[in-house]
Parts: structure tokens; C-alpha cells; sequence
């Protein structure tokens, strides 16, 4: 793909006309009043990857009050950073946010690195991130391209290859670049975002209100919503979950899964896919034997939850079951524990284990 050298005076006006309606039209975020503070620029902008703004906005004073320094966060157990994240989703966030605090800690002393190429060092701190925190935080010229922004210069632009694509994200990258106005990139990076998320929407953007209308291809070409090209989406998977909510007298078993796993750290009811020809209930008794080890009696299914991830789906089966022997162990998991119904609010639990616990204790 050629490279687009954009003129001095393009760049100029697209700057200055993005910067000014910035100025009139910003939301009031809670991170943008704490811009000058790496730390948060980092956990705001950790959050705001693949969630909404009004679903982050509690998380980010919920873990800020909890974990209000980078110090705190590399100290706390991983058990209690999932806790706290339970419910915003893409758990593999917040165990490098928790890596990444212990190794800021050692490395740099605790204090959060400024540069583009030593925060791409720590885990979980992609491109993105890294430049969003060294242009907001730290006043460096850095671009960062985001969905948002990748919209809006695919529209701008007139930019019709999948941006997923090498070639065109490094064109993009290229661009964001060029049009950064220097000295002034924090505000900048967050003015396009901004726009991406407010006027250049997916679907019917407010043209008519954007402070770029004037060069804008794909406006031009009454193009908007063809752009950004997309991949056709391939139909997920769908898996079938059998789970034992094993009771032994008062106390329940829960299992916490693999740390490097999806959804690792995280506890739930033992149990797994079921297998061609298998009942469920069959399902249910061959996954606890094999996880923890221990025989179960079991009754009848009490929950039946459906929940999407990212890359397949799964109903979820919860069956009513008994311990009859065996000394729970961690064979196919990190840890496993009996537990009372009311100790199930200290552990952090997927979306589809809180639906069943919802259903179990209301
Ligand atoms: S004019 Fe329309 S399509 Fe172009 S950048 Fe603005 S909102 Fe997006």
C-alpha cells in the first residue's frame, strides 16, 4: 500500500478544527481529570479496551479506591484484583495489570516508564496502550490508534482495506502520526477518540456535526458506514458445559482455574465439555472426578445459563450433586475448597458461574 504524505496545511486545519471542537464538546470522564497521573491514565485506558465508558466508569474508582497506587496494586494477592474486576470480562486485563505493577516495581523503582518502547516492555502493554499513556501522562508526542480512531481516519481518509490487515494498520499508524500536532499529541490522541466514540459512529455518523465534514473522503463519497472495511465474521462454536454444584453438609466445592488459562485465576463449579455420546449427567460425574478427584451423587440440573466469549459460546448445565468419598485434590485446576454459600461473595467467579450462584442463593 503507497504512503500518503498529508500537507502541511491539511495537517493544520485537521488538527485545529478536531482540537477546537474538543475544547466545546469533550465528555466529562473521570480519568480526564486525573490525566497528569500515569498510573490512572494507564487503568482507565487498560479498562476502556473492548468495554463501554459507562461500564468502566464504577470499575475505575471501584479499583482505584482498592488499589490507589501502583505500589498497592503489585502487593495486592491476584485473588483480590479479579474481585475487584469481576463482572467487567477479558480477565487476561487484569492479571497483567497485576504483573505488570510487580514489575514495575522492580524494574523501575514504582514509578510508571515514559517512553513508548519501556512501557511496550510491560506485560499486557500494547501499542496503543503504551502510547496513549506516554502522550496523555507524559506529554510525549506518540500516537495512539485505537477502534475510534481507526474509523474515523479509514472515513477521512477514504482507506478501503480490512485495517486488521498489516499492511493497511502500519499505513494508519503512519498517518495518526503525521497529523499529530507536536507538543499537543495527549489531547490530540484523546480528541480523536472522542470523535470516533461520539460523532463518527459505526452506524449513522453525525456528519453534519463533525468538525472534520469538510475533508472527509469517505463523506464525500456518501461511503461513511462502508468504512472501515470488515471481516466476515466466522460462526462461532457453541460447547455444551456440564458443572456439579457439589454439596458436602453446609459447605460447597469450587475450583479456581489455571492462572495462564482463560479466564484463569478465577474460581467456579467444577465440570467441563461434554463429550460426544455422553449424558450430561455422565458429563458431570467424569469432569469432578477427574478435576478434584472426588465420587458425587448426581441430581437433577437446577440452572441452565447460555453466555457468549469472544471466540465461542456455551450453555452452561448446573446439576444438584452430593459428595460420597474421596479427599478433594488439584488435579485438573490450582486449587479447590469447600466453602458456605455466603463465602461465594469473596471469590471472584466468571459471568456464567455468578449467574448459577445468583440462582442457587438469589
Ligand atoms: S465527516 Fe462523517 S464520516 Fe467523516 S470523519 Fe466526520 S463523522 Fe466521520
Amino acid at each position: 500500500m503507497s504512503r500518503k504524505k498529508i500537507s502541511s496545511a491539511t495537517r493544520r486545519a485537521f488538527a485545529a478544527r478536531l482540537l477546537a471542537w474538543y475544547g466545546d464538546h469533550k465528555r466529562d470522564l473521570p480519568w480526564r481529570r486525573d490525566a497528569h497521573d500515569p498510573y490512572r491514565v494507564w487503568i482507565s485506558e487498560t479498562l476502556l479496551q473492548q468495554t463501554q465508558v459507562a461500564t468502566v466508569i464504577p470499575y475505575y474508582a471501584r479499583f482505584l479506591a482498592r488499589f490507589p497506587t501502583v505500589r498497592a496494586l503489585a502487593a495486592a494477592r491476584l485473588d483480590d484484583v479479579l474481585k475487584v474486576w469481576e463482572g467487567v470480562g477479558y480477565y487476561a486485563r487484569a492479571r497483567n495489570l497485576h504483573r505488570a505493577a510487580q514489575e514495575i516495581a522492580t524494574r523501575f523503582g514504582g514509578e510508571i516508564p515514559g517512553t513508548v518502547e519501556e512501557l511496550l516492555t510491560l506485560p499486557g502493554v500494547g501499542r496503543y496502550t503504551a502510547g496513549a499513556v506516554a502522550s496523555i501522562a507524559f506529554g510525549r508526542d506518540e500516537p495512539a490508534l485505537d477502534g475510534n480512531v481507526t474509523r474515523v481516519i479509514c472515513r477521512y481518509f477514504h482507506i478501503a482495506r480490512d485495517p486488521k490487515g498489516a499492511e493497511a494498520r502500519n499505513l494508519l499508524w503512519e498517518l495518526v502520526q503525521q497529523l499529530l500536532p507536536r507538543g499537543n499529541a495527549g489531547a490530540f490522541n484523546q480528541a480523536l477518540m472522542e470523535l470516533g466514540a461520539t460523532v463518527c459512529a459505526p452506524r449513522q455518523p453525525a456528519c453534519s456535526a463533525c468538525p472534520l465534514q469538510r475533508g472527509c473522503a469517505a463523506r464525500r463519497l456518501g461511503i461513511q458506514e462502508q468504512l472501515p472495511i470488515k471481516r466476515r465474521k466466522k460462526k462461532l462454536p457453541h460447547h455444551q458445559v456440564a458443572v456439579g454444584v457439589v454439596w458436602k453438609g453446609k459447605k460447597l466445592l469450587i475450583a479456581q482455574r489455571y492462572t495462564q488459562d482463560l479466564l484463569g485465576g478465577l474460581w467456579e463449579f467444577p465440570g467441563g465439555h461434554q463429550e460426544q455420546g455422553e449424558s450430561l449427567a455422565r458429563c458431570v460425574a467424569r469432569e469432578v472426578r477427574e478435576e478434584v478427584g472426588i465420587a458425587i451423587k448426581v441430581g437433577k440440573e437446577f440452572a441452565t445459563v447460555n453466555h457468549a466469549y469472544s471466540h465461542f459460546s456455551i450453555t452452561m448445565h448446573a446439576f444438584d450433586c452430593h459428595w460420597l468419598r474421596g479427599r478433594p485434590r488439584a488435579l485438573g485446576c490450582a486449587a479447590v475448597k469447600w466453602v458456605l454459600p455466603r463465602e461465594l461473595a469473596r471469590y471472584a467467579f466468571p459471568a456464567a458461574n455468578r449467574k448459577i450462584i445468583t440462582n442457587l442463593i438469589g
